[in-house]
């Protein structure tokens, strides 16, 4: 029988820190799912990452997407949850495709543009969303309440439609977010309410931290579906062992190069090498946000504030918040303001992790390039991973296997598309009835009195 995972909080050892008191104990994956956070604002980590034996990673070799999540998701959760459970949940989170598209050579981009919102984003909030269903205490209902201003809000929202057990509110800047977006927001429906604040991202926010610390919710399981939750970080391991089970001859190693911005996705692939994937390199390009490529160089930690405004928009962040976990991981500390208590072993860092800077000059060179040469289509995430890929290759030789992440749909970004290669992407088949969906949002000011009535006649505590 393994021993149960513990997790434990990266802020754990900052006795000295002012403001901060650690949290030196350790909690199950189920009281990390539902904390999200740990009570000293540090993320919950794995005492230990399990490592699977060679022959485990060879019997999985052309396995389906749903085989390979549930070999992942039991080696962490085995010991918290039925296998019986665990397979539906999978079964019922991942009912898209996941296609590998070969550029040239054994150059590939993994497309994870596929599900309900187009987003890899997805890949995560889906199963995050079933697995807080499975957890809950049976017969209580969870609220979760977020606030967004963007694409987040979409996926998770969506994740969590028809989940049991669940309400869901999403409060977004009423001026703030696309014609699309709010299309997407508003029309989720069920147990999804969208609210429309007359206010920016920072008042949504606060209204949804005012309601956190209200004791008039203080028996209604308000959570968080935040993406600093261990819970959006365990489906995002998934992908990187099916796309080596996919590709790889014997036990072959792959470079990945994952476009990266508060570094969930990046630190998905850094667990699955330390499960025992052949990784060779974690490549992390940014773009313009280059607070990691510079650090890596340097060994100085510099947070950028504000941060740059990027084509690459879901990537313009200027502290990221995983970084924390990679710190940890590498024998360092950061905390929430981006101040470093201990400097991680760069050296180290530097063997398993290149980053590069893309400049929004060659993201754009990068989508009209790949297009024209490969008739490969990419948007500007994609892009900044597939140019920093190639950067890798310039400077440390040819590698035979490797693998780009496309995070978004094309058809997300069709101005800048259109602009660069005079074509409009087709829109996925869940976004196709997107401009004729009609919805409900509520619609509030920033005044937290009113928001507090709003949730009071909403939030139930039992099924
Ligand atoms: C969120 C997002 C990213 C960045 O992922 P991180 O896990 O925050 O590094 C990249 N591309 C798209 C399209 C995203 O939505």
């Amino acid at each position: 029988m393994p021993q149960r995972l513990r997790y434990y909080s990266t802020n754990r050892h900052l006795d000295q820190a002012p403001g901060i008191t650690p949290f030196k104990d350790t909690v199950s994956f189920r009281e990390a799912l539902l904390m999200g956070q740990a009570p000293d604002e540090g993320l919950f980590v794995p005492e230990q990452i399990p490592v699977l034996p060679v022959e485990a990673f060879r019997a999985i070799k052309g396995a389906s997407y749903t085989q390979v999540a549930l070999l992942v998701a039991e080696t962490f959760l085995a010991e918290e949850i039925p296998a019986e459970t665990l397979r539906q949940i999978i079964d019922d989170a991942y009912n898209y495709p996941v296609p590998l598209e070969n550029v040239f050579a054994r150059k590939y981009i993994l497309r994870l543009d596929q599900g309900p919102t187009a987003s890899f984003k997805d890949f995560a909030a889906r199963m995050m969303a079933r697995l807080m269903s499975a957890f809950r205490d049976p017969g209580k209902r969870l609220n979760v309440l977020v606030a967004t201003s963007g694409d987040t809000g979409s996926a998770v929202g969506d994740a969590f439609r028809g989940v049991e057990g669940i309400d869901v509110t999403i409060l977004y800047p009423r001026d703030e977010v696309s014609g699309r977006q709010k299309r997407q927001l508003d029309t989720i429906g069920q147990n999804v309410q969208a609210v429309s604040v007359d206010g920016k991202f920072d008042d949504c926010q606060n209204l949804v931290k005012q309601a956190f610390s209200d004791p008039a919710f203080a028996g209604l399981n308000l959570t968080s579906a935040n993406s600093i939750n261990f819970g959006r970080i365990l489906p995002q391991i998934i992908y990187y062992v099916y796309a080596w089970a996919q590709l790889a001859r014997e036990t072959e190693s792959v470079v990945f190069s994952v476009p990266s911005g508060n570094f969930g996705d990046a630190l998905g692939c850094e667990y699955a090498r330390r499960m025992g994937l052949p990784v060779e390199k974690l490549v992390m390009p940014t773009n313009e946000n280059d607070e990691f490529p510079r650090f890596l160089e340097t060994g100085t930690y510099e947070k950028i504030s504000p941060s740059r405004a990027c084509l690459s928009n879901a990537m313009n962040v200027g502290h990221p918040s995983n970084l924390a976990r990679f710190f940890d991981l590498y024998g360092g500390t950061v905390d929430r303001t981006g101040f470093v208590h201990r400097t991680p072993d760069l050296e180290e860092m530097k063997t398993r992790i290149y980053s590069a800077s893309i400049s929004d000059r060659e993201t754009k060179k990068t989508i009209k390039k790949v297009y024209d040469q490969y008739k490969v289509l990419l948007e500007p995430h994609g892009a900044v991973g597939w140019r920093g890929l190639e950067v890798y290759l310039e400077l440390f030789g040819d590698f035979p296997l490797c693998v780009s992440l496309e995070t978004a749909h094309p058809a997300k970004f069709p101005d800048e598309i259109r602009e660069l290669l005079e074509i409009t992407p087709d829109l996925p088949q869940s976004m196709k009835d997107i401009d004729e969906r009609s919805g409900h949002p509520a619609f509030l000011s920033t005044d937290y009195g009113e928001f507090r009535t709003f949730l009071k006649g909403r939030l139930r505590d039992a099924d």
